[in-house]
């Protein structure tokens, strides 16, 4: 949340202190002249800042759980920590992180102060989800997964999105990578039986492996963060045939609608997004984040979307895939919402190759991302 505390006063920040001092108790460890012992001090107590109200605690734990940036999170394969627990499922700030300054930790030390006691730590992590603003990157989705079976996912309130000024004759190939994706995304959430809460099972998610495509990235987490219709509507007006049949609904705050109306090059977003069901509205008067080298930042915000917005726990579901939403297809639906689409179709299906960088900098692996039809 962009705004935290607008005036922090001395007894927030004594209090910050406080919290943020039992943390580094254990390293610190000042170092005294030895004799005689001296008594091991009692346990910090939080009596006091227990007796606050609910409320101003909030306050604190935003305060203290801002990073003051977005987040970008990337699933760490930091070698330490995968020799000592192979599975172990850590995601870090790639935003914090680079190759001569790394910082596998920069989320989980600030998360430090959750793990003060059972009770602070239900009352402040969802003040994490709540005050900071996630970015789509390649490894969102995933870290949406992740956050979903944690059942935190319905904590995120800020998700930043890019959306690239395409030239709107990508718009059927972009479909074709998106239908073939979701596709396996179904096919790989029915197909596989171990455990899900692994970190092998989200390696080879397609989420995850398709990670490194930028629409794919994007339309993956929009379809996380949009809310489902209980009954497929229709349009009302114009398209009178059931194939505008919307399922989900994804608000977007943006200045005007004639950000997207004038802008042919922001188009194929509309289409992509009615072809998979997903019914764009627009909520006017707020400013983008950016608007230039040829795309645009619009953050999405929970509190503008419907409350049900995590309805669908379940990925693959059908929704938008293929004819698997009471026959509407998503074609059907693109051509519906964009004749044109019809004569842009091709034949030429590829693949995308992309390649990933570990978090040491050091390595580097490929990433074929197939488009085959049918
Ligand atoms: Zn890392």
């Amino acid at each position: 949340m962009e705004s935290t505390i607008d005036d922090p006063d001395m007894v927030l920040n004594n209090y910050l202190t406080s919290i943020a001092d039992t943390e580094g108790d254990m390293v610190q460890g000042t170092e005294l002249p030895s004799s005689p012992p001296i008594p091991t001090p009692p346990p910090p107590e939080f009596e006091h800042f227990m007796k606050l109200p609910v409320e101003i605690r909030g306050y604190i734990y935003e305060f203290a759980l801002f990073t003051g940036q977005i987040i970008r999170p990337q699933l760490c394969d930091h070698s330490g920590m995968t020799l000592n627990n192979a599975n172990e499922i850590k995601f870090h700030d790639q935003v914090q992180h680079s190759r001569l300054h790394p910082n596998h930790a920069a989320i989980s030390n600030l998360l430090g102060i959750t793990r003060v006691s059972k009770q602070i730590r239900a009352e402040s992590l969802p003040c994490f989800y709540a005050a900071n603003t996630f970015a789509i990157g390649a490894d969102t989705a995933t870290y949406f997964m992740r956050l979903k079976q944690l059942s935190r996912f319905h904590m995120v309130r800020h998700v930043r999105l890019t959306i690239e000024l395409r030239r709107e004759k990508w718009t059927a190939e972009i479909l074709q990578h998106l239908t073939h994706h979701l596709r396996d995304v179904e096919a790989y959430e029915s197909w596989y039986q171990g455990e899900q809460d692994t970190r092998i099972y989200l390696c080879n998610h397609p989420h995850y492996i398709a990670g490194g495509v930028p629409e794919l990235a994007l339309f993956s987490c929009l379809r996380m963060l949009t809310s489902t219709f209980t009954t497929p509507t229709t349009e009302s007006n114009s398209n009178s045939k059931s194939n505008t049949a919307y399922t989900h609904n994804l608000v977007l705050p943006i200045p005007s609608t004639r950000t997207f109306t004038a802008y042919a090059s922001l188009r194929w977003f509309l289409t992509v997004s009615a072809a998979l069901g997903i019914h764009v509205h627009f909520l006017e008067g707020h400013a983008l984040v950016y608007n230039d080298q040829g795309r645009i930042g619009v953050v999405w915000r929970q509190a503008f979307q419907k409350k049900n917005f995590d309805v669908s726990a379940k990925e693959g579901g059908g929704k938008g895939n293929g004819k698997g939403n009471g026959g509407v297809d998503v074609w059907d639906r693109a051509l519906a919402a964009n004749p044109a689409v019809g004569d842009m179709q091709r034949d030429r299906y590829e693949r995308t190759a992309y390649m990933r960088v570990s978090c040491d900098g050091l390595g580097y692996e490929w990433f074929d991302v197939w488009h085959l039809e049918q």
